[in-house]
């Protein structure tokens, strides 16, 4: 598969060239059709297969679909990174396949920066979120930010992160989207279930992460590289 098999948004596929991608890599390749069809996914992959790309660009697609963000909107997709350095390689990909996009925001969320500087760029209104779980959850309770509208999430490197000691923070996080698809139901979209797609990346597979897919995600697509 090419990445003009994929259906790309005109804008992505210049900066895929401008990047000199010229094929995709073999998660790419796997995962992306997946990713772009909606569905739930589980990757096994390590860094250096392109794993970045196999989900930054279905993310900038599915933000593309949704209505337009406004100051004080909450984000539409976030991605959860175990460390500050994964978080920026993170960041600089979304940023290298939106550099085309006008208006389309990305933040980055990590500790040991400036709070207030987020707190300022998060109330703006952004269409992704690169963060650590920790400093995420930070913001949600102060009230910057919000869960009401992301529609896309991805768990990166989630192993490092169980390892890490992220587990908490993550189940938090997902008590509180449980509780906004709820309230939304409940509400504005009574009748339809809300759609939320969830890609999680790992480089190994132990009993742990099999059990956080089992329990975070959908029938999800398995790919391995
Ligand atoms: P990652 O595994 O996401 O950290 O990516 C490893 C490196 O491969 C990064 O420097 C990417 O910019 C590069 N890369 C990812 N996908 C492609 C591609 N399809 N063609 C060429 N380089 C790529």
């Amino acid at each position: 598969e090419s990445f003009t098999d994929m259906c790309l948004h005109s804008s992505i596929m210049k900066d895929i060239a401008f990047h000199e991608y010229t094929r995709p890599t073999s998660i790419q390749a796997q995962a992306m059709p997946v990713a772009l069809s909606g569905r739930d996914l589980l990757g096994c992959a390590e860094t250096g297969s392109g794993k970045t790309a196999a989900f930054t660009i279905p993310m900038i697609q599915h933000c593309l679909a949704q209505p337009p963000i406004r100051r004080g909107d909450g984000p539409l997709a976030l991605v959860l990174a175990p460390t500050r350095e994964l978080a920026q390689q993170i960041e600089k990909e979304v940023k290298a396949f939106s550099r085309s996009l006008e208006s389309f925001r990305t933040a980055i969320v990590v500790g040991g920066t400036n709070i207030a500087e987020q707190r300022s760029e998060l109330r703006a209104g952004v269409n992704i979120v690169v963060a650590t779980p920790g400093r995420f959850i930070d913001h949600l309770q102060q009230g910057n930010t919000s869960l009401s509208r992301i529609s896309f999430v991805v768990l990166d490197e989630a192993d490092r992160m169980l390892d890490m000691g992220f587990e908490p923070q993550i189940r938090e996080y997902w008590l509180q989207i449980l509780a906004c698809a709820i309230m939304s139901r409940s509400t504005v979209m009574r009748n339809l279930p809300k759609k939320h797609q969830t890609l999680l990346f790992s480089a190994t597979m132990p009993v742990e992460i099999e059990a956080l897919a089992q329990e975070y995600l959908t029938n999800p697509v398995q790919v391995k590289v």
